[in-house]
């Protein structure tokens, strides 16, 4: 028989495996816990391999009462291949076969353990929304559960509409033709919630013509679980996203936003967790002694997430238009950045910047948003990173790839304008021509202003008393931790 331990609830968490469900969902489980709760954060084994070589994550530092577990991902696991992003597709298909058995018994072992003694028993799930395994798992157990979405609620809602849109006819495309035929400028204002969007800044998975499309279908079953679930909730506030959420909350049985979380969880407690990280790759923190030597608000931050990638000449063009902007940039380009050839920048071009410009291969994002010379962030818009822009009160030049960052894209310019879109075929004219709109342009000091308003109403609702605070509140009364 172990110690005896608190009666605390006990939230076990488990993210989609990749980076930017990851680093949300760590965030969200560092608020419950501060909250009094007890978790459980489940990696897969391969994620798991791969915190701890890039010290993202020094586990011996973990608390008693917040510890992780792992789960294969079913996918073929070979050394090399430790360090580079998973295919999404492989994966969602693994998630779909492989992921249920393995957290089942999860929950048996530490069901076991709470029998020992010697942890609180599990009283309820907090589970990525692109998991539909983990509501069978709940029911199983007759558990509480409850979905989290790390993107945007706009990209919710665009999800949960896949089906309408296919009703209507409107995907999967009749050929590759209605790529470039002016089809995808097709409006969708008739859709609660979508005013000003149109079929091109539908998360891209629409853009297929095949009628058995794995992602559409998957992200379909997906809906399938949110629309069940009991409680969503979304790292977004009523601030950014009223139209999106109220729009969700007349499909959803209960919608809670509780965003921002780069605000939330800069208003903890400093260190709190602090060595719970969860970067995959090593962080470069030499970056950060170079931006000291830099002006305020002088440099332009590069960095395209952990999945994007892009071809050797868009590459070139990127480098050519951040070297003749002549302004400094910091420029992140993950070792698996580039496909198809590999990462050749000239001597000409190290010459010309050598004075203004730093290339790193992973860095600490939010620590470098904040920093006072950072004065505008070239993105990929991924939800995180653009949040995180908001939240440091950085504008941004919009660099959209795939999946949800079309969606993300036009918020960030249309609806917001706080960003400038570059075009998907991109050229060092538009790059350098944008650049500088954004650090010494008259768009960019709107956008700056404007960006910062926005930061400031982040803290509000961040802030004990604010909006999402007493969302995150309500979801653990409501929800989580229910007294009958
Ligand atoms: N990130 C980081 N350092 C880097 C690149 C990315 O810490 O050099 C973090 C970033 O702060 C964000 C996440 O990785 O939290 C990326 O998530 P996002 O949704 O922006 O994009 P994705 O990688 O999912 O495309």
């Amino acid at each position: 028989m172990g110690n005896p331990v608190e009666r605390k609830p006990h939230a076990v968490l488990i993210p989609y495996p990749a980076q930017g469900h990851i680093n949300p969902l760590l965030g969200l489980a560092k608020l419950l816990h501060l909250r009094g709760f007890h978790i459980t954060f489940v990696h897969t084994e391969y994620n798991y391999k791969r915190l701890l070589n890039s010290r993202g994550l020094k586990a011996l530092d973990a608390p008693p009462d917040f510890h992780f577990e792992t789960i294969p991902d079913g996918l073929p696991l070979t050394d090399e291949a430790v360090n580079v992003t998973q295919d999404t597709v492989s994966l969602c298909k693994s998630v779909r076969e492989n992921f249920l058995i393995p957290f089942r018994e999860l929950l048996a072992r530490l069901n076991d353990s709470a029998i020992a003694g010697l942890i609180p028993p599990v009283t309820c799930l907090v589970s990525d929304f692109s998991l539909p395994f983990t509501t069978q798992a709940a029911q199983e157990l007759a558990l509480p559960i409850l979905l989290f979405s790390p993107a945007s609620a706009r990209c919710l809602l665009s999800v949960l509409h896949f089906r309408t849109l296919s009703d209507e006819g409107l995907i999967p495309l009749k050929d590759e033709s209605y790529l470039t035929n002016g089809y995808l400028d097709t409006k969708l204002d008739w859709i609660p919630g979508m005013k000003n969007f149109r079929l091109k800044d539908m998360p891209d998975y629409i853009r297929t013509t095949d009628p058995n499309n794995f992602m559409v279908e998957y992200l379909i079953d997906m809906t399938d679980s949110v629309l069940k679930a009991p409680a969503t909730v979304i790292n977004t506030s009523e601030e950014l996203e009223s139209e999106a959420l109220k729009a969700l909350s007349s499909m959803l049985p209960s919608v809670y936003p509780i965003g921002p979380f780069p605000s939330f969880l800069n208003q903890c407690p400093q260190n709190h967790l602090e060595s719970l990280g969860s970067n995959l790759w090593k962080e470069d923190t030499e970056c950060l002694e170079w931006l000291k030597s830099k002006e305020p608000n002088s440099v332009v931050y590069v960095n395209f997430g952990s999945i994007t990638v892009m071809s050797p000449e868009q590459l070139l063009e990127f480098a050519w238009g951040l070297a003749n902007s002549k302004r400094p940039f910091l420029w992140i380009i993950r070792p698996d950045l580039v496909i198809g050839g590999s990462v050749i920048l000239s001597s000409e071009f190290v010459n010309e910047i050598s004075d203004r410009g730093l290339i790193a291969s992973w860095c600490p994002q939010e620590q470098v948003l904040n920093h006072p010379s950072i004065g505008g962030f070239l993105t990929h818009c991924g939800w995180n990173s653009t949040i995180e822009s908001i939240c440091a009160g950085v504008p941004m030049v919009c660099w959209p790839f795939f999946a949800d960052q079309p969606t993300n894209c036009r918020d960030i310019c249309n609806e917001w304008g706080i960003g400038i879109e570059i075009d998907t075929n991109v050229k060092r004219k538009e790059v350098e021509k944008h650049v500088n709109e954004l650090m010494v342009g008259e768009k960019g000091k709107k956008m700056r202003q404007k960006v910062m308003q926005l930061k400031k109403k982040a803290e509000e609702y961040t802030r004990c008393g604010g909006l999402s605070y007493m969302n995150l509140d309500r979801v653990i009364s409501e929800v989580l931790f229910k007294q009958n």
